[in-house]
Order: C-alpha cells, then sequence, then structure tokens
C-alpha cells in the first residue's frame, strides 16, 4: 500500500476538462519541503512525494481553483491516518479556548431557529464528525445527532464520549432533518458526488449547513511573486479544492439547494460591526446554510 498521486480528470465543479496552471511547485524542495516538513513534523516519507509536484489550477469555464493532481486513496489514507498527527489534533480540541464552544453553540442555536420541529424531533448528520465536540455540543441541545467519521480513533473517541457514531451512510432514504459539514468539503476528491450521497439520505425541505474556508482573493495572491504555501485555502495535499461562496453554491445549487439568509442580529450597542457582520454573513461568507426544495 504505497502513497502515491493522481490526476483529476476533470473540473470537480462543473466536469470541463479544460484548466489553466496558476501555480505549480516540486513537492520535494523547497520552498515547499520546507513546509511540509514543519507542518507534518517530518512525518512524511521522502519517497512518496518525490517526482511530483502541487499545481493549482483554474477551470476555464466555471473559474473554480483546485489542486491537481491529489492524493491518491492509500497517499489519502496515509495523510489522514499516519502523516497528520492525531495525538496533537485531539489537543488542540481538549485545549481550546472558550471562544469555539460558543461558535458551535452559535451554530446550532442559528440552525435550530430554522429546522421545522422541536430539537428531539430534528436528525441532525454530522459529516466529518472528527473528535465529536460539534456533535456533543449539538446533542446537548437537545437534537438527534448521528457523527459520520472515517477515522476508527476518531470514531472511538466520540463513541466514548456518547455520541451516536457511524463509519457508513445509512441507504438513501429521508433519514436526516438537518446535514452539518465543517471543513470537509475542502478535502474530498470528488465534493459533487459526496453531496449527492448525503442529499439522498436528506428529507424533503431539509437543511445542509456547509462550512469551508474561504478562497476569495487566492488566484491574485498566486499571482504575486514571492508567494508561499501556508495554511490556508489551498493548503497543500489536504484543501485540494478551494471555493468562494460563488462556487459553493454553484455546488449545492446541483443537488437543489438554496442558500438561506441568516437571521438578523442586529443590536444598537454595536449597530457598525453588526453590519459589517451582516454583509460579510449575506454576501461573502463561506460558511453557508442552504435548504432543498421540498
Ligand atoms: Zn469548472
Amino acid at each position: 500500500m504505497e502513497a502515491g498521486f493522481q490526476a483529476r480528470q476533470c473540473c470537480p465543479l462543473c466536469r470541463a476538462e479544460d484548466n489553466a496552471t496558476l501555480c505549480e511547485l516540486a513537492f520535494d524542495e523547497p520552498p515547499m519541503a520546507t513546509f511540509l516538513d514543519a507542518f507534518y513534523h517530518g512525518s512524511i516519507p521522502a519517497q512518496a512525494l518525490r517526482g511530483h509536484s502541487y499545481r493549482v489550477v483554474r477551470c476555464r469555464r466555471c473559474g473554480f481553483i483546485y489542486q491537481d493532481p491529489i492524493l491518491d486513496d492509500n497517499g489519502m489514507q496515509a495523510l489522514y491516518q499516519d502523516w497528520i498527527d492525531n495525538a496533537r489534533s485531539l489537543r488542540k480540541k481538549q485545549t481550546a479556548k472558550a471562544k469555539l464552544f460558543r461558535q458551535y453553540a452559535g451554530q446550532i442555536q442559528s440552525l435550530i431557529r430554522l429546522l421545522p420541529g422541536d430539537p428531539g424531533q430534528m436528525r441532525v448528520l454530522e459529516f466529518g464528525m472528527g473528535w465529536g465536540y460539534w456533535s456533543r455540543m449539538a446533542q446537548a441541545h437537545g437534537l438527534d445527532v448521528t457523527g459520520y467519521e472515517l477515522a476508527g480513533e476518531r470514531r472511538d473517541y466520540a463513541r466514548a464520549m456518547g455520541v451516536k457514531v457511524v463509519s457508513e451512510l445509512p441507504p438513501p432514504g429521508a433519514h436526516y432533518d438537518c446535514l452539518y459539514a465543517n471543513q470537509v468539503f475542502e478535502h474530498l476528491p470528488d465534493p459533487a458526488a459526496s453531496l449527492r450521497e448525503l442529499c439522498a439520505r436528506l428529507a424533503p425541505g431539509g437543511l445542509v449547513y456547509i462550512r469551508v474556508p474561504d478562497g476569495r482573493g487566492i488566484g491574485a495572491r498566486l499571482a504575486r511573486r514571492g508567494w508561499s504555501p501556508e495554511l490556508d485555502a489551498i493548503h497543500p495535499l489536504e484543501h485540494i479544492n478551494c471555493f468562494t461562496r460563488k462556487t459553493l453554491i454553484e455546488l449545492a445549487a446541483g443537488e437543489g439547494l438554496k442558500p438561506l439568509n441568516p437571521p438578523l442580529r442586529l443590536h444598537w450597542g454595536s449597530l457598525l460591526s453588526g453590519l459589517r457582520r451582516e454583509i460579510s454573513d449575506r454576501y461573502l461568507t463561506t460558511h453557508v446554510v442552504f435548504r432543498r426544495e421540498p
């Protein structure tokens, strides 16, 4: 089971085959090798990357920015199981500041306001649950939550914390009133196919809440001289799809999902910052709640 790379045959968003290269850097030479070595603490074996290049392309038809090539199945497995430091990832959650939990609670309370029934009647699937912290918060708000996660270690941890956990989706049907995916779709080799699979398990009129890194301005940044890899929307190996609000809405439209405007949250005491947040929520952010047309 050797980790390798695979080409993407077409644009993950519109399936066009014609694209332009925005950036190309060898994985095994500086600055990329230096970045990967520091970020993954030297855990990537040299032979896994030798002879391959980090390449960011823009689809000539729809403008979507994505990485091509990407790791193949074995490579993805190695990345998420072995190269990423799981103990460190868990520790980050265990030592998180109160702000993170306030954010989770805020997201969940906003979702509950948009859902058609009382929390106990609402079935929520967290797709890519990780260690289960969001699922636990959703549970504490009374929702009927299931966490989907591929990594066994994370599933075991979440299960021990009382989360209902699955490693496979149920057969198609109206299983869930709400799907939540936080920082997941930027990692998926075929995000459109994954969203289709998820929506086949969504009740009519159900909600889909997707949060991805914001790729606004990445094209311009890549065109400037002196660009170097960092933890952003085109993070090497991991953030293989670079969404903007526009392309995220296009992805969702393919499944009959329409973006919802978040409820107004203006207060006289902080009107200016409130307005700024409203504009961002409505027109800019890549955190979007969608509703499927009933
Ligand atoms: Zn495209």
